[in-house]
């Protein structure tokens, strides 16, 4: 991502202090950030894209940004982990919904693109919330325009590369063979993390390989555990741009209940957390954290987990703004 100079004048965001205002008041934006359009001064926005129309099992996924907005009042500006205060160093807004089209993913992928396209103009990081998976399809047409073909994280219990479902080729198990058909991923610089669960045959992962993703399946990274993975998917990846999607059936369903297709015998939420830390030396350009349906969570479980999720991937870009 290339340098950008901040004018002198221009603001500086940051959530509402909670030591002046307890965490439960005001409206529930991400963290508690101001919920700001105008990319002026700004290097994170997260986006809610409530889309949920493209899913093959349950649905309710329209509902997860607002849930997971109301689940981040919780956090706090200081990572402990990572030793830094986010804010110090990076200037998040809640840039509020796109305006999807229920029941309509092609019109959807367009204003998905424009709402993307809108904040990486300005220079600035989108985090998006959604929504199913079929979301990132629109988000990697807007982040090719900025960047071509970008590398990809893409942690699921599933590779999302099936061809079609009932003829349907836009949905939330194909936007990932899409977006190589349509060159906008980098497959050399691509890795899937966390694939689990009946199929419907080998050829599934077969296929997704012969699409040139290199898989690190769930029983694969439980028996090696994270820090033996974690230095293979930094390598994959290497040096230029590259976009981390995070569907939350990656995470074992006794930890993130509230999803449309679980899978059980998965990752917990601290495995998921630790391997996210260690992504600190990549150039991220965007992000996304899809798949939470509140309808089927338990006491916020999932969306306190989504939420700490996105929370560590701002603290990724406020890291990489301090070693600059
Ligand atoms: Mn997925
Ligand atoms: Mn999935």
């Amino acid at each position: 991502m290339p340098e950008r100079r901040r004018p002198a004048t221009a603001p500086r965001y940051r959530p509402v202090d909670a030591m002046r205002a307890a965490r439960f008041t005001g409206i529930g934006t991400f963290m508690r950030l101001p919920n700001v359009v105008d990319m002026t001064g700004v290097d994170a926005a997260f986006i809610g894209i409530p889309f949920d129309t493209a899913v093959s099992y349950r649905i309710g996924g329209r509902f997860g940004p607002s849930a997971i907005r109301e689940a981040s009042r919780l956090l706090r500006p200081y990572n402990v982990e990572q030793g830094i205060e986010i804010f110090e160093h990076v200037s998040a807004v809640d840039a509020g919904d796109v305006a999807v089209i229920p029941g309509n993913v092609l019109a959807s992928y367009a204003v998905i693109e424009a709402g993307l396209r809108s904040i990486l103009d300005a220079g600035v990081i989108p985090l998006a919330i959604g929504g199913d998976h079929s979301i990132t399809l629109g988000e990697l047409r807007a982040l090719f325009k900025r960047h071509g073909p970008v590398g990809l994280i893409d942690f699921d219990s599933h590779t999302d590369t099936w061809d079609s479902y009932w003829g349907e080729r836009y949905t939330h198990g194909t936007w990932c063979r899409r977006a190589i058909e349509e060159g906008l991923i980098d497959t050399a610089r691509a890795v899937q993390l966390g694939i689990r669960g009946s199929l419907y045959g080998p050829e599934d992962r077969d296929g997704a390989r012969a699409l040139g993703l290199h898989l690190i399946p769930t029983e694969t990274l439980l028996e090696r555990g994270v820090d033996s993975v974690l230095p293979e998917v930094v390598e994959r990846v290497g040096k230029g741009p590259v976009f981390l999607s995070f569907d939350i059936d990656f995470v074992d369903p006794g930890f993130a209940p509230g999803t449309g297709t679980p899978e059980v015998g998965g990752p917990s939420s601290r495995d998921a957390l630790r391997l996210v830390r260690g992504l600190r030396e990549l150039d991220l350009v965007g992000f996304d954290l899809v798949e939470v349906q509140p309808q089927y969570d338990h006491g916020e479980v999932t969306s306190l987990l989504a939420g700490t999720l996105l929370h560590e991937f701002l603290t990724l870009i406020a890291l990489a703004r301090r070693a600059r």
